[in-house]
């Protein structure tokens, strides 16, 4: 499966979990939104694992995605849910940093591992590269391909004349074509991201003019199980780390279950109406006076507002809501979150996917 088959489903509510194996990370890239390190608490494996248990063949996730911190840090844990969800029906991606890449040999365990995951994602970006070196990666890419898995990469940098971003884009598509797809973003200022200094956080969907047009937030899709074992409906990096409001977030995944999950995310009338409308819109019409300038902190404002909950339930209780939500999720694919747009094209490389569509 190619990484557009992925990209397809990325507006469609809970067509895929995000589990963070752990926050540890043994690489230092200055630009890590997580600010991994190896000294953090490590996370407890019993939730994500008994969250992986209730799926079933009828009721799971399309898409897993195995994320952190480095998750081939916990080799047997990755084995362990991959092996769980894929029984279940699940396609398992995992995106790594690619730690074991320069090491002289893949140890067993990390092999073992990697041999269960559908599809991986490697990062490679100037911060990554002085820790593992651009041609071990194109060899690793090599290797996954070759044994019959899906391969994409994940690339970063400031823009589409970063030099680096030009000069890695162009050994990959030498070294593959367009069988490998590249996922170009923008730096952003979280995490350690936000001591580099040379990146202005710029809210999503940021409208400093205060209009308040529809504008569906498809952030809240697929949801996520963060490092301290909490589930939350976005994937925005702010909510991961704990500040959710509470129509974000959805409990502890020690005490739930998929269908649960997938039920909070696809039939909330928050849940709905924030992917559909978005923030603001919802809040010029259940509560004006929590207008932001930005959709992100709107958000965060108007969770638990009986007027604007009142205000969600009457959107979503049009009887052609089922028909906006459809063109709201084909529009959403090409919008990739903190994407450079000049270069969203490469994310759906080897494809007949229509071009993505510039914003505006
Ligand atoms: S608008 Fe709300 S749902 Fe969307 S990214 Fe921001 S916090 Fe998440």
């Amino acid at each position: 499966m190619r990484m557009s088959d992925i990209l397809q489903w990325r507006a469609t509510p809970a067509a895929g979990l995000y589990l963070h194996v752990t926050r540890r990370c043994p690489l230092s890239c200055g630009h890590c939104s997580m600010r991994s390190t190896m000294h953090l608490a490590e996370t407890d494996p019993a939730p994500l694992r008994s969250l992986v248990d209730s799926f079933t063949a009828d009721d799971h996730p399309r898409f897993v995605c195995l994320t952190g911190g480095e998750p081939l840090l916990r080799p047997g844990l990755v084995r362990s849910l991959s092996s769980t969800a894929k029984r279940a029906g699940s396609y398992v991606v995992m995106a790594t940093g690619g730690f074991f890449i320069s090491k002289p040999t893949v140890p067993p365990a990390i092999d073992d591992a990697l041999r269960t995951i559908d599809h991986v994602v490697l990062s490679m970006d100037a911060f990554h590269e002085p820790e593992v070196p651009r041609h071990l990666s194109i060899e690793f890419l090599r290797t996954v391909l070759d044994r019959g898995q899906g391969a994409s990469v994940q690339l970063v940098g400031t823009g589409p004349a970063d030099p680096y971003v030009v000069a890695t884009i162009e050994d990959l598509r030498r070294a593959f074509g367009d069988q490998v797809a590249i996922l170009v973003g923008t730096l952003v200022p979280v995490g350690r991201g936000a001591d580099l200094g040379t990146v202005r956080l710029v809210e999503r969907d940021d409208d400093p003019s205060a209009t308040v047009a529809a504008q569906g937030c498809p952030m809240l899709s697929w949801p996520v199980v963060t490092d301290d074992g909490s589930v939350v409906a976005c994937c925005d990096q702010h909510v991961v780390d704990g500040a959710a409001a509470p129509h974000l977030r959805i409990g502890a995944a020690a005490q739930l279950t998929w269908p649960e999950i997938r039920a909070f995310v696809e039939q909330r009338p928050m849940s709905r109406a924030i992917r559909v409308f978005g923030p603001r819109y919802l809040a010029a019409k259940g509560a004006p006076e929590l207008l932001q300038p930005g959709a992100c902190s709107t958000c965060h404002a108007v969770g638990g507002h009986d007027g604007v909950d009142a205000a969600a339930a009457e959107l979503v209780s049009s009887p052609t809501l089922s028909l906006i939500e459809g063109v709201v999720q084909r529009d959403a694919i090409t919008r990739l979150p903190n994407g450079v747009p000049e270069l969203a094209h490469l994310a759906f490389a080897g494809t007949a996917v229509a071009a993505p569509r510039r914003r505006g």
